[in-house]
């Protein structure tokens, strides 16, 4: 998906002085920590983004949302709520009146009261749209559970049956994952064949285009500044998976500090007053609710 000369040099303007940014690819990466050899294997697969699963027959299940072409679409995701932190990151939703898409780990809703109250707070919330991030969180041991696709399947469906989704949207613990009805995409070799098995069972895998990783101290790593270059440069060299949308990634666990909820505003501040971006909830993705027969 080649961005034509016009649509480019319509880029150039959009971008101002961002277009002198042609650093690469500081996404697509899993939520944990990878090994050397996962990394490896991530590159090798990378090259297979952004392709169709070959003899599928794609079926629109509801219209896409009209795009303005001068529009860039950011579509902010927080993973592993509730959790510390969570309430922190409804403050910034009610503030700025953004979409967001919250991507919660069944089990987190069971360990405490104010868990339990931080997901009905969520769910109440118009501009919150939940999504299913597994039970377990694999328990954070990522090869051994995706080797058991029958597990992986029941642990999403245990989530699903527990907190009732509206959607059919879920995203894997530890891996950036796509199975879409136009986007197949495995970050990670050995969790394949359970993200088929999840695809078969009626799941629409979402993975992410940027992560905004934390230090080791759970706190968000550099400045909002570097955020809004990163995503300049990713529209700019094309590396979303789908042009003109890119699905932003962060954790719900990294808003505890001060100093973090402040970067995470201050990011959210500089987009929306940029006017040249516009936020989203992960259902109105292109194709995303398409169904593949
Ligand atoms: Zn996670």
């Amino acid at each position: 998906m080649k961005k034509t000369f016009a649509e480019k040099s319509n880029l150039l303007v959009f971008l101002g002085t961002a277009a002198l940014i042609t650093t690469a690819v500081f996404f697509l990466k899993s939520c944990n920590k990878k090994s050397e050899k996962e990394q490896v294997q991530h590159s090798k697969e990378n090259n297979s983004e952004k392709t169709t699963p070959k003899a599928a027959k794609v079926i629109s299940a509801k219209p896409d949302v009209p795009d303005d072409p001068n529009k860039r679409y950011i579509y902010l995701t927080f993973d592993d709520g509730p959790n510390k932190g969570t309430e922190n990151l409804l403050k910034i939703i009610n503030k700025y009146q953004i979409p967001v898409t919250s991507f919660i780990v069944g089990k987190h809703v069971y360990d405490s009261k104010t868990q339990a109250k931080n997901l009905k707070e969520l769910e109440n919330n118009e501009l919150v749209e939940l999504a299913n991030h597994s039970y377990s969180h694999a328990l954070n041991h990522y090869f051994e559970f995706y080797k058991n696709s029958e597990n992986v399947v029941r642990d999403f469906d245990r989530a699903k049956d527990s907190l009732k989704f509206k959607n059919r949207f879920a995203r894997t613990p530890g891996r950036n994952i796509w199975r879409t009805a136009n986007i197949n995409n495995t970050d990670i070799k050995s969790s394949k064949f359970a993200s088929d098995e999840l695809q078969r069972a009626g799941y629409v895998l979402v993975g992410w285009d940027l992560e905004w990783k934390p230090t080791n101290t759970m706190k968000l790593k550099g400045s909002y500044k570097d955020m809004t270059k990163r995503i300049d440069s990713i529209f700019f060299n094309d590396l979303e998976k789908t042009s003109r949308h890119l699905v932003f990634l962060t954790h719900d666990q990294y808003l505890q500090d001060d100093d973090s909820v402040r970067e995470l505003d201050l990011l959210i501040s500089d987009l929306q007053n940029s006017n040249r971006f516009e936020f989203r909830k992960i259902s109105d993705y292109p194709k995303i609710n398409d169904i593949l027969k």
